[in-house]
């Protein structure tokens, strides 16, 4: 067994390990099929993106009945949403649903997850040999974020969104209703307390961004 091979079994533990904590604390069951509203176009939607962008690669969408409104990726090419936002999502209409599942897919493509899970084992790491700069950080907090995971966190959000316009823009689509989904998330959606321990920027700031990116320029996928 190669040393890339070991590193990438661990790191799989890792993940693994994060995700089980994760599960357990949002404590939510996945649709049985056909079990909630909107599952199929879920899935046609993270299809559509994929054949265009991803020929070969597949995803899957997973919808759970929950009354919050959220969603999220894991490193198994599965796309999850709650039913709540599926059904906001499938009123405003196909661009915004497309957006949100370009977005959450970016997540998958650019490997944040494994990024994520890294870093956050890195500072936990460091914090054992440097208490005195550890001891105030947000790890303490019971559900804190350690601020250098959430500015990676944030950054992602960022790269997410430019990657999102980019896939959309295959399928005739692209930043103008990228925008028009961001500005309807910020409508229906209330932003975090923007502190150092925040996981995601502001709406305002990452339409700021894409409204900052050239109409011309010609996004590329990073990974
Ligand atoms: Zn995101």
């Amino acid at each position: 067994m190669n040393l890339n091979r070991v590193m990438k079994r661990s790191l799989l533990l890792i993940l693994l390990m994060l995700q089980s904590a994760c599960a357990t604390q949002m404590a939510q069951l996945p649709c049985e099929p056909s079990a909630c509203s909107g599952q199929n176009r879920w899935q046609e939607s993270i299809d559509h993106i994929a054949s265009k962008n991803f020929p070969g690669e597949e995803f899957e969408g997973v919808v759970y009945k929950d009354r919050l409104s959220n969603a999220w990726t894991t490193f198994d090419h599965r796309v999850h949403i709650t039913e709540d936002l599926l059904d906001a999502l499938n009123r405003a209409g196909e661009p915004h649903l497309l957006s949100v599942a370009a977005h959450e897919m970016a997540h998958i493509e650019a490997d944040h997850f494994v990024e994520k899970a890294t870093k956050t084992y890195m500072q936990w790491f460091k914090s054992l040999f440097d208490h005195d700069q550890y001891k105030n950080s947000a790890r303490q907090v019971p559900g804190g974020i350690d601020p250098e995971v959430a500015a990676m966190s944030r950054e992602h959000e960022f790269e997410a969104d430019r990657l999102a316009v980019c896939y959309l823009q295959k399928l005739g689509l692209g930043k103008a209703e990228y925008v028009d989904f961001l500005r309807w998330m910020q409508t229906h959606l209330n932003d975090a307390p923007q502190t150092e321990s925040a996981s995601h920027p502001s709406f305002a700031e990452r339409i700021a961004r894409i409204e900052a990116m050239g109409e011309q320029s010609k996004v590329q996928p990073s990974g």
